[in-house]
């Protein structure tokens, strides 16, 4: 797709979803929450769902969480500005509970055109809600965050190739510092991946882990 048609497929996305009233979500958020970044970023970080911070300003990971992260994006050499960040829901759920799996369903038609349009090389699953979702679209089998955070897997989701990387919530590792540097340890594995195979698409394991 030419960057133009891209450009303006996305704001087609975003408006869709400023409108959005497919599940109930809609009637509680003050803002949706698409999503920001380039849209060339190779490097996609999706979340659970928007908090009480980004549904105030619309803006995905402006609350202590996503200052924890940009810290950590930072520190791995994964500037904030180079990565595109949204999440599995794009309205807040009240109380900040855990997204029902119907309002997930609803959502996650969003999620795969933003894969679509962005064809990120790598995608960070950021927390179980997140591994989960897109675990079931690549048709791999979730065995749990702990089991499978840290441990980059070949995945087709949306019909794009990517790596897909779960890790810890950066919610959870403020709630539980000892996860921090479990999450550093992950998210800096990407730099990594991304610099040892440039541009190309990935085919398998040994791919970026050559023996
Ligand atoms: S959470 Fe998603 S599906 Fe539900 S109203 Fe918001 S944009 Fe629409």
């Amino acid at each position: 797709m030419e960057e133009a048609d891209a450009r303006e497929e996305y704001e087609r996305l975003v408006e869709e979803i400023k409108r959005c009233q497919k599940c109930p979500l809609h009637a509680y958020r003050r803002n949706p929450v698409p999503g920001e970044g380039p849209l060339n970023a190779r490097v996609m970080l999706v979340g659970e769902a928007p908090g009480r911070r980004e549904d105030e300003q619309g803006r995905p990971f402006v609350g202590m969480a996503g200052r924890l992260l940009t810290s950590i994006l930072e520190k791995v050499g994964l500037p904030r500005r180079t990565v595109y960040i949204t999440n599995v829901v794009k309205c807040r759920p009240p109380g900040n509970r855990d997204p029902k799996p119907e309002e997930i369903q609803a959502c996650l038609p969003y999620l795969l055109r933003q894969i679509r349009l962005i064809r990120p090389r790598v995608i960070v699953a950021l927390g179980r809600i997140s591994g989960k979702t897109l675990y079931e679209q690549a048709g791999l089998r979730w065995r749990g965050i702990s089991r499978e955070r840290g441990v980059p897997r070949e995945a087709r989701i949306a019909g794009v190739e990517v790596v897909l990387l779960a890790t810890y919530h950066p919610a959870a590792a403020i709630y539980n510092p000892r996860l921090r540097p479990l999450l550093e340890e992950d998210l800096g594995k990407v730099p990594r991946l991304l610099g040892e195979h440039g541009g190309r698409r990935f085919r398998s394991l040994e791919d970026f882990f050559p023996s």
